[in-house]
C-alpha cells in the first residue's frame, strides 16, 4: 500500500514537471517571437525614417521595392513623363515623394521635377496632390513643397521656354558667375558670365528673384 502511493506520487511529480518544462518551453517560444517582431519592426520604422517618411504616411511605391513597384506616368497629353522615388498617401492624398541623396540645396529643378509629378498624379489618378517631398542629403531632411498656383505657373513658364526651343526659338544661356569662375573652359566660352560689379545685381540673381519663393 505504501509502495502503491509512492509510485504515485513519483508519477504525479513526474507529470508536473514534464507540464511546466511544456509550459517553459511554450513561454521562451512566446518571447522569441516577440522579440524578432519588434526587430522586424524597428528595421521597417529605421527604413522609414531613412526615406523621410512619417508614420502617419502609408507607402503606395518606393524605388527598389519588389512589393511596392515604382509608378512611371506617361502623358502624351501634357507631353509630360515622370517616376517619383516614392509616392505615398497622407490624409487621403497621393503624395509624390523625390530623394536626393548628394544634395542638401533645395535646387530650382528638383521643385520642377515635383511639381511635374503632382501634375501627373492629378491627371492620372484623379486627386491633386497639394504637396510633395523632397528628401535631401545623407540625414534625409525633409522639405515640403507646396503645390500652389504660383509654383505651377513659374513650371508652365518653364515648359513653354522649353518647346518655343524644341519648335526653332535661340536658347538663352543663363550662366551662373560663381560656376563660371569654376569652369575649366571659361577662356573658350562666349557665354561666360563675370562676377557683377560690388552692389549690382547679376543676370542669374535677376532671374532667381523671378522664380516662386520656395
Ligand atoms: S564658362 Fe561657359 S560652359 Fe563654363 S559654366 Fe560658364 S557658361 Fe557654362
Amino acid at each position: 500500500m505504501r509502495d502503491a502511493a509512492a509510485n504515485y506520487i513519483l508519477g504525479l511529480i513526474h507529470e508536473i514537471v514534464a507540464v511546466d518544462s511544456t509550459l517553459i518551453l511554450l513561454a521562451v517560444l512566446v518571447v522569441m517571437c516577440v522579440m524578432v517582431l519588434d526587430s522586424i519592426a524597428s528595421h521597417a520604422r529605421r527604413v522609414r525614417e531613412a526615406a523621410g517618411l512619417s508614420r502617419r504616411s502609408s507607402t503606395i511605391s518606393v524605388d527598389g521595392a519588389r512589393s511596392l513597384p515604382l509608378r512611371n506616368y506617361v502623358s502624351d497629353m501634357q507631353g509630360l513623363a515622370g517616376r517619383p522615388d516614392a509616392l505615398v498617401i497622407e490624409n487621403g492624398y497621393l503624395i509624390p515623394i523625390e530623394r536626393k541623396p548628394t544634395s542638401n540645396k533645395v535646387r530650382d529643378r528638383y521643385v520642377a521635377q515635383l511639381l511635374v509629378y503632382m501634375r501627373l498624379i492629378e491627371e492620372f489618378e484623379g486627386k491633386k496632390p497639394p504637396y510633395g517631398y523632397l528628401i535631401l542629403g545623407a540625414n534625409c531632411r525633409r522639405i515640403k513643397i507646396e503645390n500652389s498656383e504660383e509654383r505651377q505657373a513659374w513650371l508652365q513658364s518653364l515648359i513653354d521656354e522649353m518647346n518655343s526651343i524644341l519648335k526653332g526659338a535661340a536658347a538663352k544661356a543663363s550662366p551662373h558667375p560663381r560656376k563660371c569662375s569654376k569652369c575649366p573652359v571659361k577662356e573658350h566660352c562666349s557665354f561666360k558670365a563675370l562676377p557683377a560689379p560690388r552692389g549690382a545685381s547679376s543676370s542669374a540673381a535677376k532671374r532667381k528673384a523671378a522664380l516662386p519663393v520656395l
